[in-house]
């Protein structure tokens, strides 16, 4: 996942939480935090899974921004490591490596009892980013020794997102060890190239098993947000926020081919200037602003754990209706639209990112193109944007081009379903009832967008299941010293063998 996105946003939500008070009304705005659940304990191989983790960080499996730059022996090996580590779970599973083109993503099949029941499916991803060599003497430990110290198991994809895959194998091994198989069939999928969007891996996953004739997962896990105190902001208590839905990626390309020529004898119009006038007009073009009902669905249960005077503007974006818009919503809409970042919560963004043109400075160029990168709200699909971009342009010499691998936005799963429930409760049953749980709209996204986007799976929910303990460690993810705590990956291997087994109660 991408980090920086998503601190930014929840810091930017700071704006929201200080803002003016509204207009006072009485609210009923009841808490909708589950009660009563009651702790479990989970006995974990934790020594033995720490050396297993500690070796699994020392594959560098990164994703380079460069597709050419794929370390192929790094992901073999770590899959043969995978193999020798977990012997119960590669006999009792099948294990596939699929991709397209390249195959280094694994897909394990874990039969239920009942396979007629509607299946779920745990999602991990196996690379890492890169680490620049500029901050490589920032490191308290190198990245890739998997070095376990202070406490910590240090190094690059321990926290993102290799804590998960493991976590997951480890709960499988020691339930077969046991003796126990789900009721519902079980399915793992580690993708190769989440960190660059997941084309090679998750999209084609998706496909192969949509092309299998599931019609529906019962419920699907991927990364997110891990739990942090205060990393909603204005609410200092620890925090599980699990993302419900995650916008769209669509990129254009802008291009003008028309007469090029001599400098010395230019036309009234030049292709570059047919173009930057377009893509002004384009800018000029915002789509409009509107309330996803996942972010009500956020405010409906973080709304009654914050501050009690900003209650009603909550309540009123909360509980507003599509295709109706309040004074309070209103307002809500001024203040998050004050920001770019919370303003990229309301509305399809438009992002102009390459402009190309010209090679000589006595060439008029006979062409030239730019590329626009749109993060979409549900219903602004690729042909709602190419409309919306010819039509705010206005000029047919310009052609439009869909160049991307598009990911609609996902649909949204069910805040209050079972599956969302069997999450919030084994949350709790890990970590206890002193935090929030809330569901919330991913802006930035993971490779579960590939599966969410597509009918059989709108539950997907996301959450990277460890503690952290404070924001800082945050940091971590995709920077420097990214490490997680021994005893906290005891209780993430907890988490998914608990979560396995209630799931068997959907
Ligand atoms: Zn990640």
């Amino acid at each position: 996942m991408k980090l920086k996105l998503f601190t930014s946003t929840i810091s930017m939500l700071a704006f929201a939480t200080f803002a003016t008070a509204p207009h006072a009304q009485d609210t009923q705005f009841p808490s909708l935090q589950m009660q009563g659940v009651e702790r479990v304990e989970i006995e974990v191989d934790i020594e033995g899974a720490t050396e297993r983790l500690s070796r699994a960080v020392r594959f560098p499996t990164i994703s380079n921004q460069d597709r050419d730059d794929f370390d192929t022996q790094a992901f073999d090996d770590y899959h043969a490591f995978i193999e020798e580590s977990y012997p119960l779970v590669h006999t009792t599973l099948t294990r596939e490596i699929l991709g397209d083109p390249r195959p280094y993503s694994l897909l394990y099949t874990w039969e239920g009892k009942n396979p007629d029941l509607p299946p779920a499916l745990f999602y991990a991803h196996q690379d890492a980013v890169p680490v620049p060599p500029d901050s490589l003497d920032q490191w308290e430990q190198d990245p890739f020794s998997g070095a376990v110290v202070d406490g910590y198991i240090w190094g690059r994809g321990v926290l993102d997102d290799k804590n998960q895959i493991h976590g997951i194998l480890e709960a499988a091994e020691m339930k077969i060890a046991e003796g126990w198989q789900p009721e519902r069939t079980l399915y793992f999928v580690f993708g190769q190239d989440e960190e660059v969007g997941g084309p090679e891996g998750a999209r084609y996953i998706a496909e192969v098993l949509e092309g299998r004739g599931i019609e529906r997962f019962a419920f699907v896990m991927d990364e997110s947000a891990p739990l942090v105190p205060g990393i909603f902001p204005g609410l200092p208590e620890n925090t599980a926020l699990i993302g419900i839905a995650q916008k769209g990626y669509v990129s254009l390309e802008l291009a003008i081919h028309a007469l090029g020529g001599h400098s010395s004898q230019p036309p009234a119009e030049s292709n570059i200037g047919i173009l930057a006038e377009a893509i002004t007009k384009l800018e000029d073009a915002q789509f409009p602003y509107r309330i996803h009902p996942a972010l009500r669905h956020q405010y409906r249960y973080l709304g009654p754990e914050l501050d009690e005077a900003l209650q009603p503007l909550y309540s009123a974006v909360a509980f507003g209706k599509e295709g109706e818009m309040t004074d309070q919503e209103k307002e809500f809409i001024k203040m998050m639209s004050a920001n770019l970042v919370t303003r990229a919560m309301i509305r399809t963004t438009i992002a102009v990112t390459m402009f190309n043109a010209g090679i000589k400075d006595n060439v008029l160029p006979p062409a030239a193109t730019a590329v626009v990168n749109f993060r979409p709200m549900p219903g602004d699909t690729p042909e709602v944007i190419i409309e919306h971009v010819k039509k705010a342009i206005g000029d047919d010499r310009i052609t439009v081009r869909d160049i991307s691998a598009s990911t609609p936005a996902t649909a949204m799963a069910d805040p209050e379903g079972p599956g969302y429930k069997a999450l919030e409760k084994t949350i709790r049953q890990i970590w206890g009832n002193d935090l929030v749980v809330a569901p919330f709209f991913v802006i930035g996204g993971s490779d579960s967008k590939h599966f969410q986007a597509r009918l059989f799976a709108p539950d997907v929910y996301t959450i990277t299941g460890i503690q952290l303990e404070s924001m800082k460690e945050f940091e971590g993810f995709h920077g420097v010293n990214e490490r997680i705590l021994v005893d906290e990956y005891a209780k993430t291997i907890a988490f998914f063998y608990q979560i396995m087994e209630n799931l068997d109660d959907l």
